[in-house]
């Protein structure tokens, strides 16, 4: 990996990939590129070391393969170690809760997670665990952030409780996000971010992934086709088909 060139690790993605969060990786890498910074995108296996890296991607899963994640990445705590030297994380659903102090695996049973967030995941009480948070989702993102509008689908059975430094991304407007009372969505804790948003998120949410940019190569110009506020099109379809106005067959 050369010196001058931005180093985008995607962890796991033959375990953590499900709804295209790989393709986070591909929007962070391009949307350097098209500003003329060099970018590179290291894909990390399980068991293989931990490339040095700028920022570290976790997409989502299901429940067995989450377990391995944790175990992995918590040996010698290689992704702490990274953060606490200054990389940007984003976690998507199954990544977010690997993130945390513990997460449940279903029917009651639990798995430590790698503890960099202060963030615990259970399941919804035993008369509901059928119900799973599946559908579009809109995020009004913390005003600190100056971010617009965010948009995704979720697909996941965990609920997320936020403790101690962790503060949520956003609040939900449409959909269920960490499940808990407040509407919170998301968490954010430093340079690292988790959500539940799907997408890729990062490619319906462009102004998010240029945060994350920002914070490694400092603040980015827009880019020309920003203009067109594809995700505000995409609110206004979601929260439509919310209210039972239209469907989003768009
Ligand atoms: N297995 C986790 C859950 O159901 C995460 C799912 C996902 O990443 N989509 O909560």
């Amino acid at each position: 990996m050369s010196d001058s060139s931005v180093a985008i690790a995607l962890l796991y993605p033959e375990l953590l990939g499900t709804y295209g969060d790989n393709g986070n990786a591909t929007v962070l890498a391009q949307r350097l590129r098209w500003r003329g910074i060099a970018a590179e995108v290291v894909t990390v296996a399980p068991r293989a070391p931990l490339p040095t890296g700028e920022i570290y991607l976790l997409g989502g899963g299901e429940d067995d393969p989450q377990r391995h994640v944790a175990r992995d990445l918590a040996e010698g705590g290689r992704l702490t170690a990274a953060v606490e030297g200054g990389a940007v994380v984003l976690a998507v659903c199954a990544g977010l809760q690997v993130l945390g102090r513990s997460f449940a695996t279903g029917e009651g049973r639990y798995a430590e997670g790698v503890g960099l967030l202060d963030i615990e995941t259970g399941r919804p009480p035993r008369d509901q665990q059928h119900k799973r948070a599946v559908g579009e989702a809109v995020v009004e993102p913390r005003r600190s952030l100056n971010l617009p509008m965010l948009v995704g689908f979720e697909n996941h059975g965990g609920l997320t409780t936020l403790r101690g430094h962790a503060l949520p991304l956003g609040t939900v407007r449409v959909g269920i996000g960490n499940g808990t009372a407040d509407r919170a969505e998301g968490v954010i804790s430093g340079h690292v971010v988790g959500t539940y948003l799907h997408g890729p998120v990062l490619a319906l949410n462009p102004a998010l992934a240029d945060m994350l940019l920002g914070w490694v190569v400092g603040e980015l110009p827009p880019l020309p086709d920003d203009t067109v506020d594809a995700a505000a099109e995409r609110v206004k379809a979601i929260r439509l088909e919310a209210a039972g106005l239209t469907t989003l067959g768009m």
